[in-house]
């Protein structure tokens, strides 16, 4: 190949279809019509030079917007000094994240991977030790959630409890099984039934919130129960922060606001600030791994720890926690007021800070996807939760005008889809 047909391979925008890309990238995903080619902030830009507000920041996941200097230094750093050894070796960056989130949450030890599934993936195995081991149990049993999401491995989507994501995908692994959530009655009778068949509860799985199934808040009475039963019983608890963590509700962990401390939890999304990095937690009584018990060759890369680092520093620096909580009740108190005017539409706004959610009447023919179709006409961003919640995740550096701008624009949207 010479160099002037180098230069001529169709990789610039301009040449870029997305009928092309749909002929060479699996049709995993339904995506919307829109090619991102920059982001400043809390703002993207399409190949078409128009611009959005981005409330959906990668799912919950750049939480200091794009192209933030704290992430740009930090990057650049690292790739010019080290990006990648292996944990063959001592990776200071890697060390240092571990004691920022130890110094930042109920855990002591923390071990790190690449996502939320992985991170979950490392909770279940955990566990699993924990209850052979420690517990002295044959068939350790994981209760979770229904309507909960944990991620797309195998393991990961036994454990998500809807059977959407499971179909198709049998035989399942086997050591899952599923409660409604919020709800201690059915959860005491299933550990009850379990342990009669022998089959007893190692851990108890729980999102503090779920954020895929719908935007549902634990409820706080519910979950300090979870905790009396596990500290009665032995069984662990295992919170999935991948969604919640990170300051996304205000505190640095979604378990804040339910009043309790988990034994195990995992965080991906925010932490890396769109930089992929995941990370598994641990109270020391319950870290029974050993050398060679479980690994992962990008996990905890000098490259994801600095970034990662730089985003907690920054997080914190910036004060992000007060922010969040303050601009969260700005974004809800607006949405309510949608809410009253569209009644025929709108069922519920709920959330904790930067995580909210507001559900549409199950009668309605309208759905979430139809909403946020509406709303990207009018220059935001948004994503479903499901089929009748939209999700509002924006950057946790958004401004009171940036929602207000929002605002606005989700109520032309809501007009044109209400006539
Ligand atoms: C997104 C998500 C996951 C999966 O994370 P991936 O990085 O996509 O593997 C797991 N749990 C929760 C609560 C999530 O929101």
């Amino acid at each position: 190949m010479t160099p002037e047909t180098l230069v001529k391979t169709p990789s610039t925008p301009s040449s870029f279809t997305t009928a092309e890309f749909d002929e060479y990238v699996m049709k995993t995903y339904g995506r919307f019509p829109l090619v991102l080619e920059r982001g400043q902030g809390c703002r993207v830009w399409d190949d078409q030079g128009r611009a959005y507000l981005d409330f959906v920041a990668g799912i919950a996941t750049c939480t200091l917007g794009h192209a933030h200097p704290a992430i740009v230094a930090a990057v650049t750093e690292q790739i010019q000094t080290l990006h990648h050894v292996s944990n063959l070796y001592y990776v200071r960056q890697q060390g240092e994240l571990a004691k920022w989130l130890v110094n930042h949450s109920c855990a002591d030890r923390a071990f790190f991977c690449n996502s939320g599934a992985e991170a979950n993936e490392g909770a279940i195995k955990l566990a699993r030790k924990y209850g052979h081991t420690v517990l002295k149990l044959e068939n350790p049993v994981i209760l979770t959630a229904h309507a909960s999401f944990h991620g797309r491995t195998l393991a990961t989507i036994t454990a998500t409890g809807q059977p959407k994501y499971q179909k198709d995908f049998s035989p399942l692994v086997p050591g899952f099984h599923y409660v409604p959530y919020n709800d201690i009655a059915a959860l005491e009778c299933a550990i009850a039934e379990l342990d009669h068949d022998q089959r007893h509860v190692a851990a108890i799985m729980l999102e503090g919130l779920q954020g895929e199934g719908g935007v549902r808040p634990g409820d706080r009475a519910y979950f300090q129960r979870v905790r009396e039963i596990c500290d009665k019983t032995g069984i662990l608890l295992i919170m999935d922060e991948v969604q919640v963590g990170m300051g996304r509700t205000g505190y640095w962990w979604g378990y804040e606001n339910l009043g309790v401390e988990p034994d195990i939890f995992t965080s991906a999304k925010g932490l890396g600030g769109g930089i992929p990095i995941g990370a598994m937690l641990c109270k020391s009584f319950c870290d029974v791994f050993q050398p060679g018990d479980h690994a992962s060759t990008f996990g905890g890369n000098p490259f994801a720890c600095g970034v990662a680092l730089a985003v907690c520093q920054t997080l914190e620096n910036e004060n992000i926690l007060t922010h969040v909580q303050v601009q969260g009740e700005h974004l809800r108190s607006g949405l309510r007021h949608l809410a009253e005017q569209y009644p025929t539409l709108i069922v519920e706004v709920r959330g904790w800070g930067l995580i909210n959610g507001m559900e549409l009447h199950a009668e309605a023919s309208l759905t979430s996807a139809d909403v946020v179709k509406a709303a990207m006409q009018e220059g935001v961003l948004l994503v479903p939760a499901g089929l009748k919640v939209v999700r509002f995740v924006p950057p946790l550096i958004v401004t009171t005008a940036e929602i207000d701008q929002a605002l606005h624009a989700i109520a032309r949207a809501l007009s044109t889809l209400s006539t």
